[in-house]
C-alpha cells in the first residue's frame, strides 16, 4: 500500500529547503502580483481517494492549461475535422515564441501552443451559441463545481499587453485559418486563460484524461479514442520547449500555464495538480516540476 500522504509531505519538506530560483510571470502584469512562495499539490486517484499538502486550496490563473479544456470542447464538437486547421506536432519552442515556424501554411504546428490555441478558440467561437458562457459551463461540468469563474481584471490585463497574440492572430486571419473576427477570438482566448481554479478543481476537471473519457460522476464527456490522442499531445506538446524534459523527469502527459499551475495524470490511475507561481527560464513552474518529479520516482507511477 504506498502512503500518498506521507510521500506528498515528505516531497513538501524537500521543496521548502530548495532555493526557489524561479520568478512569477510579469508579461501579464496582473500574474506578476502573485507572491512566488506558494506550493500547493492536489492527488485525485482513480479509485476517488484525494490527498492534499499546502495551497492546494487556492484559485490561481490556469492559463495555458486551459488550452487543453478547449481542445477538448473543440474535439467534442466536430471531431477529426479539427487536424485540417491544426497540426499535432511538438514545436519545440518557448512558451512566448512567436515566428513564421509556428505556422505551416497557417496551420499551427499543435493546439497547446499560442497560435493553435487561438485557432481552437475560433472552431468554438464558430461551434457554440453564448462561446464564453458555454465554454466555462464544460470547465464547471468538468470539475462538478459551480464556483468556477472567469477572472476579468486578468482577462483585461493580458488584453492591453497582448502583442503577440494579436501578431498571431491576425496572421492566422491572413492564411483564412480564422473564420471569426481577431477582436472576438482573442476576447475568447484571453478569458480562457483567465479562468481560476485550484489544484484539486484542476485533478477533477482532469479525470475524464483519466478515466477513458468519463468524468467524476461516471459521465461520459469524450470517447476513448479522443482522450488517447489528448494525452498524446499533453505528453509531446505541454510543456513548451520542456515537453522532453517532463517525458524524461516526470513521465506524465500534462500541461502547465504561466500562472505556475501544472496538471498531470497516469491513465486509468490518477490526476495531479500543483501551484507554485515562480516559472524556470522556459515558463514552467519551478517547485511544480520538480515536485512532480519526486513523485513519480518516488511512487514508481509514471508511463515509463
Ligand atoms: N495567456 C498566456 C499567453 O497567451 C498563456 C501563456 C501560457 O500559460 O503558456 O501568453
Amino acid at each position: 500500500m504506498v502512503e500518498y500522504q506521507d510521500i506528498l509531505n515528505e516531497i513538501h519538506d524537500t521543496l521548502s529547503k530548495v532555493k526557489n530560483t524561479g520568478e512569477v510571470a510579469n508579461y501579464i502584469p496582473e500574474l506578476a502580483k502573485v507572491d512566488k512562495n506558494h506550493l500547493g499539490i492536489h492527488l485525485q486517484l482513480i479509485t476517488g481517494e484525494n490527498f492534499a499538502m499546502g495551497d492546494s486550496q487556492e484559485k490561481f490563473s490556469i492559463q495555458s492549461i486551459s488550452k487543453v479544456l478547449s481542445l477538448a470542447k473543440a474535439f467534442q464538437l466536430i471531431g477529426t475535422s479539427l487536424w485540417g486547421r491544426v497540426d499535432v506536432e511538438p514545436s519545440g519552442n518557448p512558451f512566448n515564441h512567436l515566428s513564421l515556424l509556428e505556422l505551416e501554411n497557417g496551420i499551427p504546428r499543435n493546439p497547446l501552443i499560442n497560435a493553435g490555441a487561438i485557432v481552437i478558440a475560433d472552431v468554438l467561437l464558430s461551434n457554440l451559441k453564448n462561446p464564453k458562457e458555454d465554454f466555462l459551463n464544460f470547465v464547471r461540468e468538468l470539475s462538478h463545481d459551480d464556483s468556477i469563474e472567469y477572472n476579468n481584471a486578468i482577462a483585461e490585463s493580458e488584453r492591453v499587453t497582448g502583442f503577440n497574440n494579436y501578431a498571431a492572430a491576425n496572421l492566422l486571419k491572413s492564411f483564412g485559418n480564422l473564420h471569426n473576427e481577431v477582436e472576438d477570438v482573442l476576447d475568447f482566448y484571453f478569458h480562457q486563460c483567465s479562468i481560476m481554479m485550484n489544484c484539486q478543481q484542476l485533478t477533477n476537471a482532469f479525470f475524464v484524461f483519466a478515466n477513458k473519457g468519463k468524468c467524476l460522476k461516471n459521465i461520459r464527456h469524450l470517447s476513448a479514442n479522443k482522450v488517447k490522442r489528448i494525452n498524446a499531445i499533453m505528453l509531446t506538446c505541454g510543456f513548451y520547449d520542456e515537453a522532453g524534459e517532463f517525458a524524461f523527469e516526470v513521465g506524465l502527459p500534462g500541461k502547465s500555464g504561466v500562472g505556475g499551475g501544472i496538471v498531470a495524470l497516469l491513465p486509468h490511475c490518477y490526476t495531479i495538480a500543483t501551484w507554485a507561481p515562480a516559472l524556470n527560464p522556459q515558463g514552467n513552474s519551478y517547485l511544480g516540476m520538480k515536485a512532480l518529479e519526486h513523485f513519480t520516482t518516488k511512487t514508481d507511477l509514471s508511463i515509463f
